[in-house]
């Protein structure tokens, strides 16, 4: 494996867009990864005037650093009514958009090595007939047409044709523009700080710019949400896990789709090459937010334990020192971080390097030109909080979508839309925060 290039540099030119902030409007989002920009898509289109504030550009986190899978295949079944809306949506967006977002359904394959590996799928195998959905376990023959050679390592696999995958550096930045076309106000650069209350209600968003109206408020603010929520006064768990990612060089082979192997997780890139990560690491980083929601984690964290990677470092003291409360007029810790861009771990690029061409034998020599890194932020249960805060009327919540919010991020804003419109669908009882704090049972049934 050549190793040409270490250096992140999609993201040198950020996206920006500079606006005039209006002194008043229906909505507010904090936050423009794809669910607040999907959020704000749908609320524009329905008419809704709506001003959306990022602290740093576009997409600059999770949501452009993702590995770009969108599937339905191995989610929690709290999950899956949105998620199968979400595929729909993925279907049609470059249609809607006029612009290709690199939707491709080429299918989501997962792989296994031992019998005791293909018995493991069948929990999913089940819940997906219940669904309708069609995964099917497969053997040599399709996993040749899916994986080319790679297929010599397996036993068998299963695999979801519905599935498919996107870009994230362009899909998000399509929605933005789709949006801001309907009419929504979108500004980077621009920090919310806090809210104003009043009457216990909404009344106001304080942003580094200036203050806007407001009645309803949508914190979709990813890796931040915790601490915006805590500076309000709310307790919502939230912790991170770096996961590196790199992307090699344009070849030509057989290999398709999404594809899922304990060593390594690769797609298929519109640009020819593949995005490829570790299949199976946590790297966490331990920072007083490990002590101080590890109690809700327990399960979460037994059930990956084989692929946890603790360490300790600056991160730990990065985080005791950043302010919980500030003052209104106040630098906060979303100005002093514009973008969150941690450093990818060399340690597993090597492994991946290492292991890339014994996984698939076709990417022995491709060059790997780009790294990068990504904090991926999760809640105690593994799915997403979607919910008008019961202490804060018109304060609304769509945050902790693990490492699966990429692919569900246009249906999770078209429901958020649709909830603060009060002509919601989907039951979203199970997306309420407060299920962490009313004794129910921390359920984590699908993987960060
Ligand atoms: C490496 C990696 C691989 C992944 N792979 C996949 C995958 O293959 N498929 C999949 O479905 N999902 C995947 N995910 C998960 C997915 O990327 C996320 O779940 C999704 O992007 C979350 O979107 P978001 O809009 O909630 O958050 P983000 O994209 O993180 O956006 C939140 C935004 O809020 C802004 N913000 C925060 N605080 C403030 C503030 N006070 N004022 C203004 N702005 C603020 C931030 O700057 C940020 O831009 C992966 C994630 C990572 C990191």
């Amino acid at each position: 494996m050549i190793i040409t290039d270490q250096v992140n540099d999609t993201w040198l030119n950020g996206y920006q867009y500079e606006a005039n902030l209006p002194q008043q409007s229906s909505v507010v989002i904090i936050g423009g990864g794809i669910v607040g920009i999907s959020a704000a898509y749908y609320l524009s289109k329905q008419g809704i005037d709506v001003c959306l504030c990022e602290k740093g550009y576009i997409s600059g986190e999770q949501s452009s650093r993702n590995w770009g899978w969108v599937r339905v295949q191995g989610r929690d079944e709290r999950e899956i009514p949105m998620m199968l809306k979400s595929l729909d949506i993925w279907r049609n967006l470059s249609k809607e958009l006029g612009e290709d977002v690199g939707y491709r359904e080429e299918g989501c394959l997962y792989t296994a090595y031992s019998h005791k590996e293909i018995t493991a799928f069948d929990s999913w195998l089940k819940l997906a007939k219940t669904y309708d959905i069609h995964t099917k376990l497969i053997g040599k023959k399709e996993l040749y047409e899916q994986a080319g050679n790679g297929a010599k390592n397996w036993l068998g696999g299963i695999i979801t044709h519905t599935d498919g995958r996107a870009e994230p550096q362009h899909a998000s930045l399509a929605i933005a523009r789709g949006a801001i076309k309907q009419g929504a106000v979108i500004k980077t650069n621009c920090a919310v700080r806090g809210i104003e209350k009043s009457g216990g209600k909404i009344s106001a968003v304080i942003t580094e710019d200036g203050i806007i109206k407001t009645p309803v408020v949508l914190c979709a603010a990813g890796a931040w949400s915790s601490l915006f929520c805590q500076s309000i006064g709310v307790n919502l768990p939230q912790l991170k896990v770096r996961s590196t990612v790199v992307r090699t060089s344009a070849i030509d082979t057989p290999i398709k789709g999404n594809i899922f192997d304990k060593n390594i997780g690769i797609r298929k890139r519109v640009d020819g090459g593949y995005t490829v990560a570790h299949g199976s690491v946590l790297d966490h980083s331990i920072t007083p937010n490990t002590f101080r929601y590890a109690p809700k984690y327990l399960r979460a964290l037994w059930k990956e334990f084989n692929a946890l990677r603790l360490s300790i470092g600056q991160e730990f003291f990065d985080e005791l020192k950043m302010p919980k409360k500030w003052k209104m007029d106040e630098i906060t810790p979303f100005e002093n971080c514009r973008v969150l861009n941690p450093k990818p771990n060399n340690s597993i690029i090597n492994e991946i390097s290492n292991k890339l061409g014994d996984v698939f034998p076709e990417l022995q020599n491709v060059e790997i030109i780009e790294s990068w890194a990504g904090m991926v932020e999760t809640t105690p249960d593994v799915v997403p909080i979607i919910c008008e805060l019961e202490q804060i009327p018109g304060f609304y919540v769509g945050t902790g979508f693990s490492g699966h919010g990429f692919g569900i991020g246009p249906a999770a804003g078209q429901t958020i839309a649709s909830l603060i419109q009060n002509s919601n669908e989907i039951n979203l009882d199970a997306f309420k925060l407060k299920r962490f704090f009313d004794g129910s049972p921390i359920r984590p049934d699908s993987t960060i």
